[in-house]
């Protein structure tokens, strides 16, 4: 429900004790790298490069340093001179007929691009033609810190954290250049998005593999240990859910906490569920309907599990911290 942990409790920043500091970077110490960019020539410098960037040839990727030092429009050659070199190796490669763009220089435009880093805007729509999957009254769509959730317009949602609003049913986090002023001019389309955008995450999440890096994943179950939700969000946990499932990838650090139902949809017997439930493909329904399958706290072999009730299965249906699914318990 909230990537960067927030399903359970604090937003945690999953490199904050600093014990997987040696893997990034590729070697080089992080500060190293942030200082070849601390200057705009060098981000105009990448954006012209990442702007001729084709899918299918690479020939096309390549621009002459005259054309380059033009593109970005720098007279001082000496100046220019300098720094694209503090560029080259890390983010920009030298090749026989000029420079092209390196795979950090791309995630480095491409956060840029995506808002990630623009300055914070807070929305709240109408309601929207979808129901809270907990009352079934309308729900409307919230953008605040980064943030988006739908919101139901009665009950008191599903979650239930300082930073999350009113009537909270999640909390996704999306750069404000992916919402730009959809709350207000297309706020179905926005729910639409980012509830699918995160279904997808937590997919590949329930499959192991990191959807930002493409790194391996480590996944464990957190169970509520004095779950109530019967009046709303629980007091102990936050949540409507009385277990989730903490994801977190090895390498990038990308870490998250995601209702299992979502993170094994695409798996059977879930997708048959899904699917007898006439979501075809994913959007806020999907997520929805993932969230309305009843679970609960259990163990297989002595380790935490949750199992869930789905409405095609007439036995309970485990999912374990490896997220192997387990039909009949
Ligand atoms: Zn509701
Ligand atoms: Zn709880
Ligand atoms: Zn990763």
């Amino acid at each position: 429900m909230n990537e960067d942990a927030g399903a359970g409790d604090e937003r945690v920043d999953a490199a904050s004790d600093g014990s997987d500091a040696g893997v990034r970077g590729g070697g080089r110490a992080p500060e190293e790298s942030f200082a070849r960019l601390g200057n705009e020539l060098r981000f105009s410098i990448l954006e012209v490069l990442h702007d001729r960037l084709t899918v299918g040839d690479r020939s096309d990727y390549t621009v002459p340093y005259s054309e380059l030092r033009e593109a970005v429009g720098e007279e001082d050659s000496g100046r220019f001179g300098y720094h694209l070199d503090r560029l080259l190796g890390e983010f920009v490669e030298k090749r026989p007929g000029g420079y092209a763009i390196r795979y950090p220089g791309k995630e480095i435009v491409r956060t840029v691009y995506s808002g990630a880093v623009d300055e914070r805007t807070e929305a709240v729509s109408r309601p929207v033609d979808a129901d809270c999957y907990l009352c079934g009254d309308p729900v409307r769509v919230a953008y605040a810190d980064g943030y988006v959730s739908a919101c139901c317009t009665s009950c008191e949602g599903a979650l239930a954290f300082d930073f999350t609003p009113e009537g909270a049913l999640s909390s996704l986090p999306v750069p404000a250049g992916a919402v730009g002023d959809a709350v207000e001019t297309a706020p179905l389309d926005l729910l639409d998005r980012v509830h699918g955008w995160f279904s997808h995450r937590a997919r590949s999440f329930g499959d192991g593999i990191c959807p930002r890096c493409g790194g391996t994943v480590v996944s464990e179950i957190r169970a509520c240990p004095a779950h109530d939700a019967e009046g709303g969000p629980c007091d102990e946990c936050g949540t409507a859910l009385p277990a989730t499932v903490e994801v977190t990838c090895r390498v990038c650090s990308e870490s998250g906490i995601v209702p299992g139902g979502c993170a094994v949809s695409h798996r059977y017997p879930f997708r048959t569920a899904l699917a007898d439930a006439g979501v075809d493909r994913l959007g806020y329904d999907a997520f929805a309907v993932a969230m309305g399958w009843p679970s609960v706290p259990t163990e297989r072999d002595g380790d935490p599990a949750v199992a869930y009730d789905l409405p095609t299965e007439s036995a309970p249906v485990v999912v374990d911290g490896d997220l192997d699914i387990h039909v009949g318990g």
